[in-house]
């Protein structure tokens, strides 16, 4: 109605983009400007954010969150202002494209809030190939990871998705191989963890115990050698997330789950990034599914997924 009105014919883009889970994750020392190199296994998982962009004729960006009030969103510590991710993409394309007409965000999540895995990157990266899709803006791939990098560390991961070695912050990647699937159960908590506040509890621990921080130099061959052979027994052994012991140092309740999942069955279980969410690698698919049955049964928030998936990707396009 309000297209033949104003002569605005309104575009709404939609787009699913994954979280990620850490398989391998060495922190170094803190650098100058703040932050802490990294070596990690970025591993894109079938749990997805999903974006709908709709262009608006009033200048400005705006969001919601499917499902949630404004209330709600901000009890869940979800910011609807320029803090958001998924916000701070839609500015930053607009400035690139020099776009005066604005755009309106709807979030659905899926990704635990401050969970570890990455889900407000997904929402920035899912933003960014909405926004060029909706303002036709021809940037190409290359451009977009560029933005990407501006807006946080794991934002070019959800872009690019699959499996990738990620070093400097996380954001130089190089796909890695990972030509099967491998199957995990996420066991999310009631509570968020901050990954800043993560980060800093390393660095106390690490000053506490005398230990130098090595530079996190290249993640473990024998990372990269279990996911090209897809095979979950080998891979098992070789998790590591240096964040994991700050983790459990701000959340101990985390430890329990740990070994909840190995005596349920899991391979192996670790944080997945800074927490608090638990990644358990099952053997195979079914495994994995009566693995979250088993943990579900007992009353933990359990699911099955997968990975890898691929990144940020478009999933319709309509004009109305
Ligand atoms: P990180 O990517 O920093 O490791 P995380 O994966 O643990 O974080 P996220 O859910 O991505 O957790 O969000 C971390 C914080 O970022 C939240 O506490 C929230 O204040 C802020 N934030 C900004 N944008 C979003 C968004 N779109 N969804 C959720 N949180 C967001």
């Amino acid at each position: 109605m309000s297209s033949v009105r104003n002569n605005f014919a309104a575009r709404t883009v939609r787009v699913k983009a994954p979280g990620k889970i850490n398989v391998s994750f060495r922190v170094g020392p803190l650098r100058p400007d703040g932050y802490h190199a990294v070596a990690s296994l970025y591993l894109a998982v079938s749990l997805y954010e999903e974006v709908t962009a709709t262009s608006t004729s009033a200048s400005g960006v705006t969001v919601s969150i499917k499902g949630c009030s404004t209330a709600e969103a901000q009890r869940s510590g979800i910011p609807l202002d320029e803090r958001n991710l998924a916000v701070r993409a839609a500015l930053l394309m607009a400035d690139v494209t020099e776009r005066t007409t604005g755009v309106h965000l709807e979030i659905t999540k899926r990704v635990p809030v401050s969970g570890g895995m990455g889900g407000g990157s997904a929402d920035a990266a899912a933003t960014l190939l909405a926004c060029d899709a909706l303002w036709d803006s021809g940037l190409a791939r290359e451009e977009l990871a560029h933005l990407a990098v501006e807006l946080g560390a794991d934002v070019p991961f959800a872009l690019l998705g699959g499996a990738a070695v990620g070093l400097g912050v996380g954001e130089l990647l190089t796909p890695a191989l990972a030509p099967s699937p491998l199957h995990w159960v996420l066991v999310q908590a009631d509570f968020g963890l901050s990954t800043p506040e993560v980060f800093g509890q390393l660095d106390r621990l690490r000053l506490a115990s005398g230990a130098e921080p090595l530079d996190p130099g290249q993640v473990d061959p024998a990372v990269l050698q279990a996911l090209r052979a897809g095979d979950a027994q080998a891979l098992a052994p070789v998790l590591g997330n240096d964040l994991q012991p700050a983790s459990l140092a701000l959340a101990p309740q985390l430890a329990e789950v740990l070994d909840h999942g190995k005596q349920h069955g899991a391979l192996a279980s670790i944080v997945s990034g800074s927490g608090p969410t638990i990644a358990l690698l099952a053997a195979d698919e079914a495994s994995a599914s009566g693995l979250a049955q088993r943990l579900v049964a007992a009353g933990s928030s359990a699911q099955a997924v997968h990975g890898p998936v691929h990144g940020a990707k478009l999933v319709s396009d309509l004009v109305h």
